[in-house]
């Protein structure tokens, strides 16, 4: 029978409950049980892939090409799974279905209403989660928003039906609420929390736990009366403060909260001891004094840094398995536009540069890659990463300085990226990229194959443009190594530069399968480029050694 665990967030945004739903995950499935996520999401976009980062954050993308809320990205890394299309439901796919389900006729007679229909098709999107194969125990469904949004109303009222469906020793509810700190009198207020309960009630969900967020540990006064009002047993009350260093430390907190004993308990899960080893080897890889690498991340949406969640994550993986400090310079590529890439750049022992789309800053983003190639200086390209240094380099070797790709420049005379033949007549925005994975085969000898340790990869994409084969040998006679191509050898999927300390590009994006006990093969090779371009040679953690 699989259990279901709802949580939900009270007071205000922002209180980490993505982290949290994905930390309970990780503690669970250290008990041995299967662990599987969802995200809904109360916005009307279908899926995210259409809003600006700046908006949103990054969008995050799963195997089977769903684009996807960032939450997702949190589950994968801490549950350390991989999620699907049917890990995230936003309000607007929940609509869209019920729609086509009633212009088909499907609901001849009746007249289509938030309850039942709405409420209908997110539980079948909960249950469907829960009837994957092999399986889950325990389905982890993170509600978007906070108690009280006219917005979550649907969803909250589908998971408050949820007990009804699959039992009610079956489902736990946990919510997650702001218990602030004052300094000024020196205590914790729980006022917020109590009225964001009585919200909860009010729709008919009494919590089973509450997690009570605040910046440092709740005294257990405040506590007791939590449990109190809450009509949560005291077991039930958790006290999460910010974690020290980092959001990998959250599952151990939470361990040590006695929330997953407390969570199993609840559901009647017959679980072992739970195994945290991994956990604790990296509590113990990320404390201590480590020498600091300095690298530039050059972006346009530098202000949003959620905008490259996975990224910076991924950086930090590697950063940990490599026993490196990351002073991560978030570099913006229209001031490197403005000031030249020697002003904004110098000093920096490695640059990265993550995917986008549209103009804005390309410029500067050319000028980074091609300072990375001429430094020379460790390099890591990110699909748009990948396009830019492919396009710095044309420029010098056609000696045209209007080589381009024909997102930036239709009329460019040397298109060296160019739409994708399958892209050419696509009309609508939402969801028609090339995305998901696909499988790539390296070059024997590659600085990527070598990353890799293997022959056949597959990585997720999110793009519509990619490198002319026209212009290959044209390239390659200049240094350009195609190190990674499509199986049919159509498609360029990483490209490197011979006789650099390490210049490494790919079509695809890496970042979203980074894990924190598994850095990014190619995340940890820069890594490791970078610690040698800062001088610096020992106290490796080692590749897979976080995890062994
Ligand atoms: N804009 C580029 C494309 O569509 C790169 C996309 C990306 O970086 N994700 O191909």
């Amino acid at each position: 029978m699989t259990r279901y665990v709802f949580v939900t967030g009270g007071v205000v945004s922002s209180l980490g409950k993505g982290i949290t739903a994905a930390s309970l995950g990780a503690i669970l499935r250290a008990r041995g049980l299967r662990v599987a996520m969802l995200k809904l999401d109360p916005y009307l976009n279908i899926d995210p892939g259409t809003m600006s980062p700046h908006q949103h954050g990054e969008v995050f993308v799963t195997d089977d090409g769903a684009e996807t809320d960032l939450d997702l990205g949190h589950y994968e890394r801490f549950v350390d799974i991989a999620c699907s299309q049917a890990s995230n439901a936003t309000s607007g796919s929940v609509y869209a279905q019920v729609l086509a389900n009633e212009r088909r006729g499907d609901y001849l007679g009746a007249t289509v209403q938030v309850i039942p229909h709405v409420t209908n098709e997110i539980k079948r999107r909960v249950l469907l989660v829960g009837a994957a194969e092999p399986s889950p125990d325990v389905v982890i469904v993170e509600v978007g928003g906070t108690v009280g949004d006219i917005e979550s109303l649907p969803f909250l009222e589908a998971v408050r039906q949820m007990k009804a469906e699959v039992g009610r020793r079956n489902v736990a509810y946990v919510h997650c609420t702001l218990v602030p700190y004052l300094e000024c009198s020196g205590e914790f207020k729980s006022k917020p929390t109590q009225h964001s309960v009585n919200e909860l009630r009010s729709v008919g969900i009494q919590p089973d736990v509450i997690v009570a967020r605040s910046s440092q540990p709740v005294d257990q006064d405040t506590l007791e009366k939590i449990s109190a009002f809450g009509d949560v047993p005291e077991r039930g009350v958790i006290s999460l403060p910010n974690a020290p260093r980092s959001i990998y430390q959250v599952p151990l907190m939470l361990e040590a909260a006695g929330l997953g004993d407390f969570i199993s308990d609840h559901l009647g899960l017959a679980v072992g001891t739970p195994d945290l080893r991994p956990w604790r080897r990296l509590q113990t890889a990320m404390e201590g004094e480590k020498p600091t690498v300095r690298v530039g991340l050059v972006g346009k949406y530098i202000s949003t840094p959620d905008a490259y969640l996975s990224v910076v994550e991924a950086l930090h993986h590697a950063g940990v398995g490599a026993g490196v400090e990351i002073d991560l310079r978030w570099v913006d590529s229209e001031a490197v536009e403005a000031h030249g890439a020697e002003t904004e750049l110098s000093g920096l022992d490695g640059i990265l540069v993550p995917g986008g789309f549209g103009d804005r800053g390309i410029e500067g983003k050319i000028s980074a890659s091609t300072y990375a190639r001429h430094q020379p200086l460790p390099y890591l390209g990110l699909c748009l990463g990948m396009q830019v240094a492919v396009i710095g380099l044309a420029r010098e070797v056609l000696e045209d300085a209007r080589a381009n790709s024909t997102e930036f420049d239709k009329e460019t005379p040397h298109p060296v990226i160019d739409l994708m033949a399958d892209q050419r007549d696509v009309r609508e925005m939402g969801g028609t990229m090339r995305l998901g994975a696909y499988p790539c085969d390296l070059r024997s000898g590659s600085v990527a194959q070598e990353a890799y340790g293997s022959l056949h990869i597959s990585e997720r994409h999110r793009h519509r443009y990619e490198f002319s084969n026209a212009y290959r040998e044209r390239l390659e006679a200049a240094g350009l190594v195609l190190s990674g191509l499509s199986p049919d050898g159509h498609l360029v999927e990483v490209i490197e530069m011979r006789d650099h300390p390490f210049f490494v590009a790919s079509q695809f994006h890496p970042e979203f399968t980074s894990r924190p006990h598994r850095p990014h093969p190619l995340f940890f090779a820069f890594m490791r480029a970078v610690k040698r371009q800062a001088g610096l040679v020992t106290g490796e953690v080692g590749n897979l050694a976080l995890s062994a």
